[in-house]
């Protein structure tokens, strides 16, 4: 559910029609909805009721300040990626005992800044990082809380570029490894273990896969705990699914997700940490981009937006659908008619949908990509020198930027020329 709908024609965030922040902003750009990205946060926070728990938003998928200052204003803690991530969460205002950094690359640096500034755990993913960190910890004086992210070996049954459970994929510790290196991790200086960690990949449509590695974290609880090691807290990643194709797709929802943690792990009187980037973000967000002109080709014709792969690239990147809607609303019953709906960067791969039945669409005209909110803006780029997409956040009947798009004199300036050149 979110709240972007049509009124009187219209489509609006909340309460303000998206023709206003595109006359005011100029397009491209995103829009997110704080009422959505609250409501989401609630959703997950009622699905674990009852059981000690902490959602630690997944930043990588939308990290910009507002928004994570919307989610550290809930009370949610945050799981980052690297150093960069880690201080934004900290500009926003999230404390270090709520944050947990996870990544199969930290570099000593990382966890040095992380040490000395707060961290509630790190989630460990091979030996060399666990030994780095021992030496990193002791050479502080302190002591780093970890758990060790298992690789549990299921198919998560997502798009390949983003399932991270098989044993092939870089991630984790193969799970039958574990107990090895939880007695390695027990004896070195400057480690405390608290916990397991899993994360099987994004973009989950089927709650099997879930169960599946839960039911591994429970046996390796059992396990763990019989070799001494206090195991108190379950850290289960995120990837819940969302609906990018309203009409035929229904992924599970975060109550029955919740249900299958209790299921599987509530027994064990462990807190319980969930990562969810995508459901809280994706479908509280939109790309707003205007049409350049409809371009006729041979045999198909190509509405060509000032929106491209640099600002969007999932379609590009995992072949990923959005819905694609006009913010002028279609007449009920007016014919719509196949197009290839592209951008205008010089790739072919410059497209975001192929023989999409559209509406008749023209200059000037606004479009919205739906359920753009998660791993939209975050992987935007310059490419072919475009400035980077702005960001917009609403709330109720008014909105701010919150992420200005720059000039063109900003973009220059980041470069040098090195004077030894001429
Ligand atoms: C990407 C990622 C997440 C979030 O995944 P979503 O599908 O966006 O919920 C959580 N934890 C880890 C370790 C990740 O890499």
């Amino acid at each position: 559910m979110d709240h972007f709908l049509y009124r009187e024609g219209i489509l609006h965030a909340e309460d303000v029609p998206l023709t206003e922040i595109a006359r005011a902003v100029g397009t491209p750009v995103y829009v997110y909805s704080v009422a959505t990205l609250t409501r989401h946060y609630r959703v997950f926070q009622e699905a674990l009721a009852g059981m000690d728990h902490l959602i630690c938003y997944a930043m990588k998928a939308n990290s910009n300040q507002a928004v994570l200052r919307v989610m550290a204003n809930l009370g949610a803690g945050m799981d980052v990626v690297s150093g960069g991530e880690y201080i934004r969460a900290r500009a926003a205002g999230v404390p270090g005992e709520r944050i947990v950094f996870s990544g199969v690359g930290k570099t000593r640096q990382e966890m040095r800044d992380a040490l000395r500034h707060g961290i509630r755990q790190f989630n460990v993913e091979s030996e060399p990082e666990l030994r780095a960190l021992s030496e990193v910890a002791v050479s502080l004086g302190t002591r780093a809380p970890i758990a060790i992210r298992v690789n549990p070996d299921v198919d998560a049954r997502t798009h390949a570029k983003i399932a991270t459970g098989k044993s092939e994929n870089k991630f984790g510790i193969p799970i039958a490894r574990a107990r090895e290196v939880y007695a390695e991790a027990a004896a070195l200086p400057g480690i405390e273990v608290v916990g397991i960690d899993v994360h099987i990949g994004s973009q989950l449509t089927d709650l099997a896969p879930f169960k599946a590695a839960f039911a591994k974290v429970a046996d390796l609880t059992g396990t763990l705990r019989a070799e001494g090691h206090d195991i108190r807290r379950l850290d289960l990643g995120g990837g819940l699914g969302i609906p990018y194709r309203r009409d035929n797709e229904a992924p599970p929802l975060p109550f029955d997700y919740g249900g299958v943690i209790r299921e599987t792990l509530g027994h064990l009187g462990c807190e319980i940490e969930i990562e969810p980037g995508r459901l809280i973000v994706g479908n509280a967000g939109i790309l707003l981009a205007s049409v350049i002109w409809l371009k006729h080709g041979e045999g198909r014709d190509f509405l060509v937006l000032d929106a491209a792969m640099n600002d969007l690239v999932r379609p590009a990147m995992y072949e990923a659908f959005h819905e694609i809607v006009p913010v002028a609303e279609a007449a009920p019953g007016i014919e719509r008619h196949p197009v290839d709906i592209v951008g205008p960067v010089c790739e072919t791969g410059d497209t975001f949908a192929r023989e999409r039945p559209m509406p008749p669409l023209g200059e000037g005209d606004l479009v919205a990509f739906r359920s753009a909110g998660a791993y939209g803006a975050v992987m935007a780029s310059e490419y072919n020198s475009r400035p980077l997409v702005p960001e917009v956040l609403v709330s109720g009947d008014h909105f701010a930027v919150v992420r200005a798009r720059p000039s063109f004199d900003e973009m220059l300036n980041r470069d040098t020329i090195p004077d030894w050149i001429d």
